[in-house]
């Protein structure tokens, strides 16, 4: 899939703004193409960061286990080893705009950058050592039609490019479109999430230590519905980053 990402195809975003103050980013630095400068030096500063990647049992994790209740738990139901986000999602903050730029104004270019920068960001605290597969949360083919890609695949490839470490879209597949999660609530949503996801040839992910890659991360049923159809990789460990956490 990386070959959509070609330096071309980005290009075809460029001149922009910035997508958290609007700000016109101007093609005055040479030296670092002006693909590469997505968000202004201010607004890259001011990133509302978690820190999670060195925080253990943070808020991404506790919201992962569930049901689960621990680490201890979450280890021998959800197979989870470890999860984090990279930033925090409020509404009314200037990140929602940059978000809903990623996913409904056609500016994917803006995952691929922050999968780059979280990557850039959590490497040295080993959040990726021993991971063997980057793995986007799918989309529906129907809503991937529609919306023309998906950004957690422009995320795990950011965070593929700054690790070296692959990322697989065949092995899990969405087989449920559900209804968009930002207008549902709680036993709503899990119910239309569940089952939603399924997995092909899992025997070539057997014991494979899996990273699964979200956008925002809300209530966690996507993901958990995710880590449970992947209960057919047997052996398998899984680790969760999500780009962003809501408060
Ligand atoms: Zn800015």
């Amino acid at each position: 899939m990386a070959s959509v990402l070609t330096e071309a195809f980005l290009d075809l975003f460029y001149p922009h703004t910035c997508p958290m103050c609007g700000q016109y980013i101007e093609d005055n630095a040479p030296a670092v193409p002006q693909r590469e400068r997505i968000l202004c030096g201010d607004c890259l500063h001011a990133l509302p960061r978690t820190e999670q990647a060195l925080i253990q049992d943070n808020d991404t994790e506790m919201t992962l286990w569930g049901s689960a209740r621990s680490r201890a738990a979450a280890k021998k139901v959800l197979h989870l080893d470890h999860a984090a986000a990279f930033l925090f999602f409020e509404k009314e903050h200037p990140v929602q705009d940059m978000i809903h730029a990623m996913k409904y104004a056609e500016r994917p270019e803006i995952g691929f950058y922050l999968g780059k920068q979280a990557a850039i960001e959590f490497q040295y605290t080993g959040f990726f050592d021993g991971i063997d597969v980057i793995m986007p949360v799918p989309l529906h083919p129907k809503r991937l039609r529609e919306r023309g890609y998906n950004q957690s695949e422009y995320i795990a490839a950011g965070l593929s490019r700054i690790t070296g470490i692959p990322i697989d879209t065949t092995h899990l597949t969405r087989i449920k479109n559900t209804p968009k999660q930002a207008l549902q609530r709680g036993e709503q949503r899990k119910q239309n999430v569940s089952g939603a996801f399924a997995v092909n040839h899992p025997e070539q992910m057997y014991h494979k230590h899996i990273l699964l890659v979200d956008d925002l991360l809300t209530t966690g049923e996507t993901v958990r519905s995710c880590l449970s159809a992947m209960r057919l990789f047997r052996g398998a460990v899984f680790s969760v980053f999500a780009l962003c956490k809501a408060r």
